[in-house]
């Protein structure tokens, strides 16, 4: 396992050097073999806990904490950066792909402010369970090597072990990275940055080419409608969609108060700080354009030296957002019904369908999979439908059979609906179990099955049952 360093060679206006806080009793809670390999990371248990609890450091490992702002609940707020992280380096794949390594509640950095730079467990596998999940799901995500406890127990609202996670990303640079070198206006810094976009992310962006900048901010806001059209579609609600939470790579990042939706609602919140419920499921992505404004805006100063003309070339491609992701929507959408193109009719049969989920309170992931199971009923049962989609269902097949898609509407909606999601009533549950005993086997169950959504496995029924109050008093918690 070698370590590159190329953040940390761009000098401490970047990033601080930190070194992580030496634990008492690291111990791997869960281990993600397959990333391992993926990475080509060989360690033995005792390696591992020893590494990612940060006790060891992997050879030639220069810690640092990366410096960054960021737009939390629309306020700018100029001095965030890692607060409880570490960036270890960045590791090249057999492929060639570059991956960063970071711990995460490793100790404080000189970004700490009054945080104690910890994490506690249930956070740490929360994250782990919910990135494995997206990435199963097909939705881009940083993911998890490990988690490790720490051995050391640190005070939330209540007692609760530490530990420690790794997170594996593309990169770290945020749009709140951009914000940081905008607001202090450090111009060469963030010509730096966004070289690095453009090399890492979006090699097919010509770097000698004067509008380089311009098709930056275009391709970042391609990735993020990919990503938002994404999370509508396995009904993720992330929560906390800050500028310092949304990656220029186009991945998920940051799982503090993110949840699942069950029931069909737009305005579904669980977050217990979102209390303007502007990060409600329905409002997502509304709120990633607005994140791309302030991406464009603090690149402003380095497209034609920032004046009127800058801001004239960058309005057009953010005001193509909307009508880009409706388009996305749409066919993603369609697929979840069996169409593979967009079209009027499908159009309207998806919002009909959405409107009956709604006033009727169904489950998000039950009604697509029960939509495609009535489509090859077996031996003449009739299949198990909610009354109110029957007038809907008879619309939808007749559709499906004049234009002869009923064979490849089952294949597509398969591909499309997951059978399973990480259902928050389960996912706490596990949680508690792994808190009281970091050896209890629920996360390793629990990710059998949401590692593979769209597989019925011997399992797949138990962890999708619906919970009894259908989330109606689930909170959820930013950075504990
Ligand atoms: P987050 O809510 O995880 O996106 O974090 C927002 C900011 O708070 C970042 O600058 C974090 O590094 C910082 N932060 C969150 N939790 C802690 C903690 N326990 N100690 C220090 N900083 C923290
Ligand atoms: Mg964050």
């Amino acid at each position: 396992m070698k370590l590159q360093h190329h953040y940390q060679s761009l000098g401490e206006a970047f990033s601080q050097s930190s070194l992580p806080e030496h634990v008492r009793n690291p111990t791997v809670v869960l281990w993600n073999q397959q990333l391992a390999d993926t990475l080509g990371i060989k360690a033995n248990n005792h390696e591992a806990s020893q590494f990612f609890s940060g006790n060891a450091l992997i050879t030639g490992s220069k810690p640092v904490a990366m410096a960054y702002s960021g737009h939390q609940f629309g306020q700018f707020n100029p001095h965030l950066g890692d607060g409880r992280a570490h960036l270890l380096g960045e590791l090249r794949t057999a492929e060639g792909l570059i991956k960063e390594l970071q711990l995460k509640g490793s100790g404080r950095t000189p970004f700490s402010r009054n945080g104690d730079g910890k994490c506690g467990i249930k956070p740490a596998v929360r994250e782990y369970i919910m990135s494995e999940a997206m990435h199963a799901l097909g939705v881009p995500t940083t993911r998890c090597l490990a988690v490790v406890s720490t051995g050391e127990d640190i005070q939330r609202q209540t007692t609760t072990p530490g530990a420690v996670v790794t997170r594996v990303a593309d990169s770290h640079l945020r749009v709140g990275t951009f914000e940081y070198f905008a607001a202090r206006g450090m111009h060469d810094e963030i010509k730096v940055l966004a070289d690095i976009a453009v090399a890492r992310h979006y090699p097919e962006i010509n770097d000698k080419d004067d509008t380089k900048y311009l098709q930056l901010i275009s391709h970042v806001i391609d990735k993020q409608i990919h990503l938002i059209t994404e999370w509508m579609r396995v009904g993720f609600i992330h929560g906390v969609m800050n500028t310092d939470n949304t990656l220029l790579s186009g991945d998920t990042i940051d799982y503090g108060p993110c949840a699942m939706m069950g029931v069909y609602d737009p305005n579904t919140v669980f977050s217990s700080i979102d209390h303007q419920g502007r990060y409600a499921f329905g409002n997502q992505p509304w709120i990633a354009q607005w994140n791309m404004a302030r991406f464009a805006e603090s690149l402003l100063p380095v497209i034609v030296d920032g004046g009127e003309d800058a801001i004239a070339l960058v309005t057009p491609l953010i005001e193509s957002y909307q009508d880009k992701y409706q388009q996305a929507f749409s066919l993603m959408m369609a697929k979840k019904i069996g169409f593979s193109e967009n079209s009027q009719e499908a159009s309207q049969l998806c919002n009909e369908l959405l409107e009956i989920m709604f006033k009727k309170h169904l489950d998000y992931t039950e009604t697509f999979t029960q939509l495609k199971n009535s489509l090859q009923p077996k031996d003449g049962t009739s299949p198990v439908l909610h009354p109110s989609l029957m007038e809907w269902q008879i619309k939808w097949q007749e559709t499906l059979n004049k234009k002869q898609l009923n064979h490849q509407a089952v294949t597509l909606m398969a591909e499309n609906n997951p059978l399973a999601i990480p259902r928050n009533h389960l996912i706490e549950q596990v949680l508690t179990a792994t808190e009281a005993n970091s050896a209890h086997p629920a996360a390793s169950e629990m990710l059998k099955v949401v590692q593979n959504p769209y597989t019925l496995t011997e399992n797949t029924h138990k962890y999708q049952v619906t919970d009894k109050d259908a989330d109606l008093n689930y909170q959820t918690y930013c950075g504990t």
